[in-house]
């Protein structure tokens, strides 16, 4: 809108106006989903391959569009970003998760997705603290999933705040482990405590070796390293049969369970001891 109002386009296309209409409308509607507590959280479960005992669940941020359905998160995250409302919203989430969490059994940890936004904006630290003592849930029980666009930020406060979070018994995830330009680089400089490979290496094990060859030397140097690595978008049995044999423990994905409501989660790992 700016641009055009400078002066920046000569013309005015009635698609360009219809985007700019629906991208403020969009915000708008994002606001009020704020103010009027539309979000909810889905859990998706984490699953031990050998076993198949769920280890904890993902919290996914879930928006229902008053008249439009169901957004996902790829498509309004962006937007709450640029519109500064992904601080109120992640601090719901935070808080949310560590709540909900606190009441599944003690062996189930939960996971929650922390965006570069958030690592922009100061007391990241303090809101983990608040959330795990107002919750009562042990620091270990919560994981950060961080991607490496989080890192590829490079401010020395990020790792250290990164740091002072592991420190505080926390566990740190990287998520979508080998679509960055560097992973391999950040397994140096943070101790990491899981690694997620991510979604596209899993779709095409099967067929393309490269792709299988890729997920056995991360298992390898996770296992050599001391990390641990989940494979994430498992959709059948054949993806998990070779996860299998590639000695990889842990799982996500459709073919263990779909994110489902807190309510569906809970019946899902049988019903727990209170903290
Ligand atoms: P992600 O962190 O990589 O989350 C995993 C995504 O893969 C989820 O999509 C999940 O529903 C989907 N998924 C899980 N298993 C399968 C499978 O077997 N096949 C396929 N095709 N997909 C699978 P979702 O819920 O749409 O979330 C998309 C992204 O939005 C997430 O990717 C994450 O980056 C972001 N996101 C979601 N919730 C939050 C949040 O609370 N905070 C932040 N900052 N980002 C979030
Ligand atoms: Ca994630
Ligand atoms: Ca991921
Ligand atoms: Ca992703």
């Amino acid at each position: 809108a700016k641009q055009a109002r400078q002066g920046g386009y000569h013309f005015h296309s009635p698609e360009l106006g219809r985007k700019l209409r629906e991208r403020r409308q969009l915000e708008q509607d994002l606001r009020e989903a704020q103010a009027q507590h539309q979000f909810r959280l889905a859990y998706q479960p984490l699953v031990y391959l050998g076993t198949g005992q769920v280890s904890g669940g993902e919290a996914l941020l879930r928006w229902h569009r008053p008249g439009h359905g169901d957004v996902p998160p790829d498509r309004f995250i962006p937007v709450l970003e640029e519109s500064g409302l992904i601080g109120a919203v992640s601090a719901w989430v935070l808080e949310t998760a560590c709540q909900e969490a606190a009441r599944w059994p003690a062996r189930m940890s939960v996971a929650v997705n922390v965006s570069t936004a958030q690592f922009r904006q100061p007391g990241l630290y303090e809101a983990v603290e608040g959330a795990l003592r107002r919750s009562g849930l042990q620091p270990h029980r919560l994981e950060l999933e961080i991607t490496e666009s989080v890192l590829m930020q490079d401010t020395p406060e990020t790792l250290a705040t990164l740091r002072r979070l592991r420190a505080m018994g926390v566990r740190i995830a990287m998520d979508d482990f080998g679509t960055g330009y560097s992973s391999l680089g950040y397994l140096r400089r943070f101790a990491f405590d899981k690694i997620k490979i991510d979604r596209s290496f899993v779709q095409h094990m099967a067929q393309d070796p490269n792709a299988k060859a890729v997920i056995r030397a991360v298992v390898n140097i996770s296992q050599t390293l001391g990390i641990r690595a989940l494979a994430e978008g498992v959709e059948n049995a054949e993806q998990a049969e070779l996860l299998r044999q590639e000695g990889c423990a842990e799982v996500q994905g459709y073919l263990f369970g779909r994110p489902m409501t807190p309510e569906q989660f809970a019946t899902l790992h049988g019903p727990g001891q209170r903290a």
